[in-house]
């Protein structure tokens, strides 16, 4: 819980209107230190939470203190390598600091500095700038950082590609060295470790590792289907004992309420877990879902983080996800410790431009499966299958080691079939690549990249 680490009420109450329940793993670890006043190095990339690990801090500690900024004058300076990164950590700092009276503005290249020249002539408690036009405006006296408090440097690996880490060095030895660092990057480089070394005083240490996930060892398939006939297709699917620890992602937390509602009054034990979910009532769902109380766990992509349960036989995506990064942090659920896993996503004709995100992202294409539903609602993909599946439907064995079940059972792949997934469309040519898949077909170049995941350590 956020009440926990000793953020101001009114900093809490954002956040109640953000409708963050709990911290994620960075939030919880670098906090607390932050708030003591340490120094801190963070190795987090964007999507763990990290803009909100150094703005409630820092919110916290200027609101407390509260002073004028002075004529031009800063009292924080938070540095990101781009535009876009510097315009979503000034929406962040907006949504957080909305019930304290602390003023902020982000200073960025690409557009007329008149505004900023404006915005900055009163002073603010925190600025937000890219390294360039920031000194551009501090030596047109546009800007003082002589008395800046805190300096926040973020993606600090991005900006050292961008070639600003000369630029980085002056600004710094503007500020006056007693000061409040935090240095957050994604990688390490000898450069960024060497700047750290310089700037950071005896730093805490926040450390999200990235873990592989292996989208190989996954058996993806895609199902066609209407939206409206999605929740149909989920039912039939959960006919097959073989999904027997399921975790289902919509991309709404109404959507997963109503979802796991619906799978209980089928019969099927089900919860959700989401962002406006107590954290005790997450718990307990996850523990449910951990102890096989409940077979299927219904949840949203930022809820979702953090969970680590094993045995995860399959990953359905009920909702395909906008950002195709996703797509592989969420069927990373399953496959888990060296397992093989199985994740099935439903595409209405309308989710069609995410699944070229997907494939487009994993390089490879996801195999289409019979929709068991029948032709008529599979969103006009499944005509030819469907003539095919008839003639196919004799052959089809059953999944290893599981009953038989129902349509959508596993067609021979050349001699070595099997898997339990679904059909493919083009008759098992390519049988999805896993643990039962052929072993033959090399990836495509740069097929074989892992992808990552965020688990945090702390130091
Ligand atoms: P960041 O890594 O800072 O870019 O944050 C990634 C996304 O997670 C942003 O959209 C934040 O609004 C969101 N977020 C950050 N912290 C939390 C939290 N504790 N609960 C829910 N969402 C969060």
């Amino acid at each position: 819980m956020f009440s926990g680490l000793g953020l101001a009420d009114p900093l809490l109450k954002a956040l109640e209107a953000e409708k963050y329940t709990h911290p994620t793993p960075i939030q919880a670890q670098a906090i607390p230190s932050l708030l003591e006043g340490r120094d801190l190095l963070g190795l987090a990339q964007t999507g763990t939470g990290k803009t909100a690990a150094f703005t409630l801090p820092l919110l916290h500690r200027l609101n407390k203190n509260q002073k004028p900024p002075g004529r031009n004058g800063v009292r924080a300076l938070i540095l990101a390598p781009t535009r876009e990164l510097a315009v979503q950590i000034g929406d962040s700092i907006r949504a957080y600091s909305q019930f304290v009276a602390l003023r902020h503005t982000v200073i960025t290249g690409g557009v007329p500095q008149g505004r900023q020249v404006k915005a900055m002539s009163r002073g603010v408690d925190i600025l937000v700038a890219t390294p360039g036009r920031l000194l551009d405006l501090v030596n047109q006296r546009h800007v003082d950082l002589h008395m800046a408090e805190t300096l926040i440097l973020d993606e600090a690996d991005r900006m050292f590609d961008m070639g600003f880490i000369r630029d980085i060095r002056k600004i710094v030895q503007m500020l006056p060295r007693e000061r409040h660092t935090m240095l957050f990057s994604a990688t390490m480089p000898s450069e960024i470790e060497k700047l750290a070394r310089e700037i950071l005083v005896n730093p805490a240490k926040v450390e999200v590792t990235p873990e592989v996930i292996t989208v190989d060892r996954i058996q993806q398939h895609v199902f066609h289907v209407p939206g409206s006939r999605k929740r149909d297709l989920l039912h039939e699917l959960m006919t097959d004992p073989a999904l027997s620890r399921v975790i289902v992602f919509t991309r709404t937390k109404h959507g997963a309420n109503r979802l796991a509602e619906q799978l209980m009054k089928s019969g099927v034990n089900a919860d959700a877990i989401h962002g406006n979910k107590s954290q005790g009532a997450r718990q307990r769902a996850l523990n449910d879902f951990k102890d096989n109380r409940s077979r299927v766990l219904v949840a949203t992509d930022i809820a979702a983080r953090g969970i680590d349960v094993d045995g995860v036989t399959h990953v359905v995506n009920f909702d395909l996800p906008m950002e195709a990064e996703s797509y592989v942090h969420r069927i990373g659920r399953t496959a888990r410790a060296g397992a093989g896993g199985i994740a099935f996503s439903f595409c209405d004709p309308s989710e069609k431009k995410y699944l070229r995100d997907i494939e487009r992202l994993i390089k490879r294409p996801i195999a289409t499966a019979v929709n068991p539903l029948g032709a008529a609602n599979d969103g006009g993909q499944g005509e030819r299958r469907d003539r095919d599946e008839d003639s196919n439907e004799r052959r089809r064995k059953p999944h290893r080691g599981q009953p038989a079940s129902k349509k959508y059972r596993a067609k021979p792949a050349g001699k070595k079939a099997g898997g339990q997934g679904p059909k493919r469309e083009d008759g098992g040519k390519q049988a999805p690549r896993g643990q039962d898949g052929p072993k033959k077909s090399p990836a495509k170049p740069g097929g074989n990249k892992p992808f990552r995941r965020t688990r945090t350590r702390a130091a």
